[in-house]
C-alpha cells in the first residue's frame, strides 16, 4: 500500500478540515450542550460534497475514493463526532447501500437526495429487544397484494429525528436471519412514529430516536434487494461502517492529541511546563502510538475496499483497536488537563464522552473479536 496521500485525497482532507473549523468546531461545546447540531448543517455537509463522496458521479456524487472518505471522516470525527455521524449513517450506511442493492429506481429517487442533503437516512435494525444478535428482529413485514405491511419498533436509530428515509429491517419469513428483508420507508409514512431519546452520555448533539411502526404500508417495490437477504444487506453496510466508525476514532484520539500537546506546554506546575515531566510525556507518547496504529488499521480497510479485495475482519480489527484507542486517548488527555478536563470548557470531557460509544455500536467490542475469532478458528463463538 502507497501511504502517500494522492493530490484528490489531500484535497479532500484539507477541504474537510476547512470546513470544520469554520462550520463545526466555533459551535461543537453548544450543540453539546444544546442537545442538538444545527439542522442546517446537514445542506452544508451536502454542498460541499460529503454526503456523497462515495456515491457514483451519475446518482449526485464525487466517486471518491474509500481512502479519502476516511480521511474527511477522521475530520470530521476530530471536530465533533455527532456531526461525523450524520455522514457515516446517511452515506455510509443508507446511501452507500441503496447503491449497492438497489435497483434503478431506488437509486434515482433517493441517491440524489441524499448526495445533497436535501434528504437524510437512517439505519433501522436495532431493537429493544434485539441489539448485537440482530438475526432475531421482531419487527415484521406482511405481504398485502402488492404491498408490505409493517408493524414492530427500532430504538438508538442515529439520524432518527431527522430522518427522510429508514433503511428498515423487518422479518418476512420464518425466525433466524434468513427470514429477514430490508426496506426503504419514507420516514413521513402514515403509522411510524418517532421519539426523541435524550439524556445519553455522549454524541449529545446527535438526534438519535426511537421508531414504532403500526400497520406502515409500503409498496413491494420498497424493498431493498432480494426477500430474504435483509441481514445480508445489514451485515455488508456495516462492514463499511466500521471503516467509517474507525476513522472518526482516530479523529477523536488526534484531537485528544493535539489538545494534550497543546495544554502540557502552556500550563505550569512547580515552575515548569508540565510538558517537562517524564509521566506527562508517557500518556502523550502513548496517545500518539495509538493515534498512529488506529490510522494505519483504518487506511488498510479503506486500500483493501478500494482494490476490491476482502476487507470485513480487517474492518472489525479497525474498529475495535480504534474504539477501545480513543477512549484509552481520551482519557489519557483528560488526566493531562487535570481538573479542567472535567469541565466543558475544555474539550477533552466532550471527547472521552463520544468516545464512548464507538466501542458499543455497529457491533460491541466483543462482537468484534468474535467476528475476528470465527475469521481465525472457522469456529462461529457467537
Ligand atoms: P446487547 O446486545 O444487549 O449487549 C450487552 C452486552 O452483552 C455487551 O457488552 C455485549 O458485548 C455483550 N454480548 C452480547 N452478546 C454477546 C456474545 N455473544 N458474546 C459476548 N458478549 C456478548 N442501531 C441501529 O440499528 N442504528 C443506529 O443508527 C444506531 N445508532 C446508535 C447510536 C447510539 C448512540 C447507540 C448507543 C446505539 C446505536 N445503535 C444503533 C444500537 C447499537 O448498535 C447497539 O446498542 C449495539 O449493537 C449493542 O446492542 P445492545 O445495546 O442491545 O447490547
Amino acid at each position: 500500500m502507497n501511504l502517500e496521500l494522492s493530490e484528490e485525497q489531500e484535497a479532500a482532507r484539507r477541504l474537510a478540515a476547512d470546513f470544520v473549523a469554520r462550520e463545526v468546531a466555533p459551535y461543537a461545546t453548544a450543540w453539546d450542550r444544546a442537545e442538538e447540531v444545527d439542522r442546517g448543517l446537514v445542506k452544508k455537509l451536502g454542498d460541499v460534497g460529503f454526503l456523497g463522496l462515495t456515491l457514483p458521479e451519475e446518482y449526485g456524487g464525487s466517486g471518491g475514493d474509500h481512502l479519502a472518505y476516511c480521511l474527511v471522516t477522521e475530520e470530521l470525527g476530530r471536530g465533533d463526532s455527532s456531526v461525523r455521524g450524520i455522514v457515516s449513517v446517511s452515506l455510509g450506511l443508507v446511501a452507500k447501500t441503496v447503491a449497492t442493492w438497489g435497483d434503478e429506481e431506488q437509486k434515482r429517487t433517493w441517491l440524489p437526495r441524499l448526495a445533497s442533503g436535501d434528504a437524510v437516512g437512517c439505519f433501522g435494525l436495532t431493537e429493544p429487544g434485539t441489539g448485537s444478535d440482530a438475526g432475531s428482529l421482531t419487527t415484521r413485514a406482511v405481504r398485502d397484494g402488492d404491498a408490505y405491511v409493517i408493524d414492530g419498533a427500532k430504538t438508538f436509530i442515529t439520524n432518527g429525528t431527522w430522518a427522510d428515509v429508514v433503511l428498515l429491517f423487518a422479518r418476512t419469513g420464518g425466525p433466524g436471519h434468513k427470514g429477514v428483508s430490508a426496506f426503504l420507508v419514507p420516514a413521513d409514512a402514515p403509522g411510524l412514529t418517532r421519539r426523541a431519546i435524550h439524556g445519553k452520555l455522549g454524541l449529545r448533539g446527535q438526534a438519535t430516536a426511537e421508531l414504532v411502526l403500526e400497520g406502515v404500508r409500503v409498496p413491494a417495490s420498497a424493498m431493498l434487494g432480494p426477500e430474504g437477504k435483509g441481514f445480508s444487506v445489514a451485515m455488508s453496510a456495516l462492514a463499511k461502517g466500521r471503516m467509517s466508525v474507525a476513522a472518526g476514532c482516530v479523529g477523536i484520539a488526534q484531537a485528544a492529541l493535539d489538545a494534550a500537546v497543546r495544554y502540557a506546554g502552556e500550563r505550569a506546575q512547580f515552575g515548569k511546563p508540565i510538558a517537562a515531566y517524564q509521566l506527562v510525556q508517557e500518556l502523550i507518547s502513548d496517545i500518539a502510538v495509538d493515534v498512529d496504529a488506529a490510522r494505519l488499521l483504518t487506511w488498510r480497510v479503506a486500500d483493501l475496499i478500494d482494490r476490491g479485495q476482502d476487507f470485513a475482519t480487517a474492518a472489525s480489527k479497525a474498529k475495535l483497536y480504534a474504539s477501545e484507542a480513543a477512549v484509552r486517548c481520551a482519557n489519557s488527555a483528560l488526566q493531562v488537563f487535570g481538573g479542567y478536563g472535567y469541565i466543558d470548557e475544555y474539550p477533552v470531557g466532550k471527547l472521552l464522552r463520544d468516545a464512548r460509544v464507538m466501542t458499543l455500536y455497529e457491533g460491541t467490542s466483543q462482537i468484534q473479536k468474535l467476528i475476528i475469532g470465527r475469521a481465525l478458528t472457522g469456529v462461529s463463538a457467537f
